[in-house]
């Protein structure tokens, strides 16, 4: 089985991580597909993102990271994904996720979307959640992989540098 999954990953999480690393053993396949957004304004482009998951994913069989933009069901077509694949953390993520699948069943019913529930050390983790802390130099250490938190203090340190 060939599984998509998608997301803005804005940075990598430990979070993300944990998914892929599961998701790596459950499917032959996964295609880690970067929404390439600019309206959303992320603070690292879909290229550093895609270098800090490939990095980040190296010792992982079957792993490859693409970016995307558009519909997720066309991308999942053009990676003749059998599936998608998201995570659940929280009931919070339910009703949007549920939405989501429901909508992406009705532009292609041939395609699934499986959800996997996060592991409980990783549930309160979020992209944006990380860069608040690093963007007020909190320990980020243990909620990112090593090189994005390299990224996100560069990102952040160099904010605050008078110019
Ligand atoms: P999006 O903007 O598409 O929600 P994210 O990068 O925030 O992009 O999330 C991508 C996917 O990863 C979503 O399915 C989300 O639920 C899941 N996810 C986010 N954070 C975690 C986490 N801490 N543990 C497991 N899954 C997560």
């Amino acid at each position: 089985m060939r599984a998509l999954y998608p997301g803005s990953f804005d940075p990598l999480t430990n979070g993300h991580m944990d998914l892929i690393e599961r998701a790596s053993c459950l499917f032959g396949d996964l295609v880690v597909a970067v929404l390439d957004n600019p309206s959303k304004r992320p603070a690292f482009s879909v290229d550093e993102r895609i270098r800090q998951i490939r990095s980040s994913t190296a010792h992982l069989h079957g792993v490859e990271v693409i970016s995307f933009d558009g519909l997720t069901v066309n991308c999942a077509k053009d990676q003749s994904a059998d599936l998608i694949l998201r995570g659940l953390r929280a009931m919070s993520d339910f009703e949007y996720e549920l939405q989501l699948a429901h909508t992406n069943r009705s532009l292609d019913d041939t395609l699934e979307t499986v959800f996997m529930a996060t592991s409980t050390q990783h549930s309160f983790l979020s992209s944006s959640v990380v860069k608040e802390v690093a963007r007020f130099g909190g320990a980020i250490d243990h909620m990112v992989p090593k090189e994005v938190a390299l990224d996100l203090n560069r990102l952040f340190n160099s904010a605050f540098l008078p110019h």
